[in-house]
């Protein structure tokens, strides 16, 4: 999501002051200036007016369409599971011995093997290492090549990842052991969806609300449905990395100046950040009307990125700067929920978001210091999860001094840092842990070093 971050004053005397962070108390209206913060006394002050192209807590592409189901892939076998895994740790000579049991034959050691592998890969999941549990279901499936439970469990660690290509292998291999699933139809759904191939989504889901209703297949299929109804009428541009739909509000000009812009970006993101998306990334382009429709966002969203790139471009014919700040920033998301494994939190995806736009501190810096020493500052950890429940003031205070956390951390080790940072809380049991391995700070680290670097970059 972008934030603009430009709420109006209107005085009583008809005068309106643009700017970036507006708060009030009882007495007062307080405001960022490039200058500082600045206080008008509440009495001459008519009303505040929100800016309507500020920030979403709606999701970037962290959100499923669907949930994964619970699927056990070998039931009774507690007591392997319990001896493949003990003491916080794989028990690798264990697996071994059984996959060797297993070879000299017999289906009880296969399922044994299955169990193995199974809360091995659980164990992994549990602590954020996705690649290495696919491992696990891959040497399993090498035993036990018709255990559907597998397949499906393997093929949810794919999508999880956005690998949707990758997932589709499982799925259709589980769908010839099992034709009637109404989990493999689901799970199908969410892949041809996350690849963009809505007519086949609807189709999948259709198929599983066949088998079983449920209510979140359903509303995945409208939101498919809307989504093609819309779509049904747009013109369409591909590039190696995009897949661009617009609607007679684009211009076939316009089109290509905004992929072309997303390419730069893309090659830039993908050196910066060391990550390669290994899917077309779709982007679609609204009209604002048709946005607010299809999307169900407040009217006060820009864009977003719900796994698609969805950007309003009414009354454009180039690719303007802000546009293509707004490109650069929602396709940073995509880059960072990727590269995460969605695991990213939210200060973490809008700071890189808005310092891969360019944004800088400059203009809040000031007051971002002044709230470090009146002992106003949340902690980090307080801007970890959606922002939907933060008031406006704080939600433009949690962007402001998620920007200068990440910039900090970029100024004192390099964009590589951010980079392994990303990577790390990929895997590692919290963002605070992560930070802690890679950038050997805590949160309370981080805040300290945040506001020494404000001072220094911005405040001498
Ligand atoms: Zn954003």
């Amino acid at each position: 999501m972008s934030s603009a971050g430009g709420d109006t004053i209107v005085l009583k005397n008809g005068r309106r002051i643009t700017a970036e962070t507006v708060t009030e108390d009882a007495e007062h209206v307080t405001y960022l200036t490039p200058a500082g913060q600045l206080s008008l006394p509440k009495s001459i002050v008519a009303r505040i007016e929100k800016d309507d192209f500020g920030y979403s807590s709606a999701s970037h592409s962290s959100e499923p369409p669907v949930s994964a189901p619970e699927i056990e892939p070998v039931r009774g076998y507690e007591d392997v599971a319990a001896l493949a895994v003990h003491d916080n740790q794989i028990d690798f000579g264990y697996i071994a011995r059984l996959e060797s049991d297993a070879r000299s034959g017999g289906a009880t050691g296969v399922a044994k093997v299955a169990a193995a592998h199974y809360a091995a890969a659980q164990f992994l999941v549990g602590k954020g290492d996705t690649n290495t549990a696919i491992d696990h279901y891959r040497e399993a499936l090498a035993f036990a090549p018709d255990n559907a439970g597998l397949l499906l469990n393997l093929a949810v660690l794919y999508l999880r990842q956005s690998q949707f290509t990758a997932a589709l292998d499982p799925l259709e291999r589980a769908r010839r052991l099992q034709p009637d699933s109404a989990d493999v139809a689901k799970l199908m759904g969410w892949a041809y969806y996350g690849a963009n191939k809505m007519d086949r989504a609807i189709e999948e889901w259709q198929r599983a609300l066949k088998l079983r209703p449920d209510a979140e297949v359903k509303a995945a299929l409208e939101k498919a449905q809307r989504d093609k109804a819309e779509e049904e009428s747009y013109r369409e541009g591909e590039t190696s990395h995009f897949d661009l739909k617009y609607n007679g509000s684009a211009t076939p000009d316009l089109a290509r100046g905004i992929l072309r812009a997303l390419e730069d970006d893309f090659r830039d993101l993908e050196s910066q950040l060391d990550y390669t998306p290994h899917e077309q990334i779709s982007v679609i382009l609204y009209t604002q009307q048709a946005f607010a429709d299809i999307t169900r966002a407040p009217g006060w969203v820009g864009a977003l990125n719900d796994g698609r790139l969805r950007i309003p471009v009414q009354g454009l014919s180039s690719v303007t700067p802000e546009l293509a700040h707004v490109l650069k920033h929602e396709l940073t998301h995509s880059f960072v929920g990727q590269k995460s494994h969605n695991r990213a939190p939210t200060w973490l995806q809008e700071g890189v978001a808005q310092f891969m736009e360019g944004r800088r501190s400059t203009s809040a810096a000031g007051a971002l210091v002044e709230a470090a020493n009146q002992g106003a500052m949340p902690p980090l950890g307080a801007f970890e999860g959606p922002w939907m429940s933060l008031d406006g003031n704080t939600a433009a205070f949690a962007y402001a001094w998620s920007l200068a956390v990440v910039e900090s951390i970029a100024d004192s080790g390099g964009v590589s840092d951010i980079s392994r940072l990303l990577d790390r809380v990929g895997t590692a049991p919290s963002t605070e842990a992560a930070a802690k391995e890679v950038l050997h700070s805590d949160y309370a680290d981080l805040q300290q070093q945040t506001i020494a670097y404000l001072k220094h970059a911005y405040l001498r």
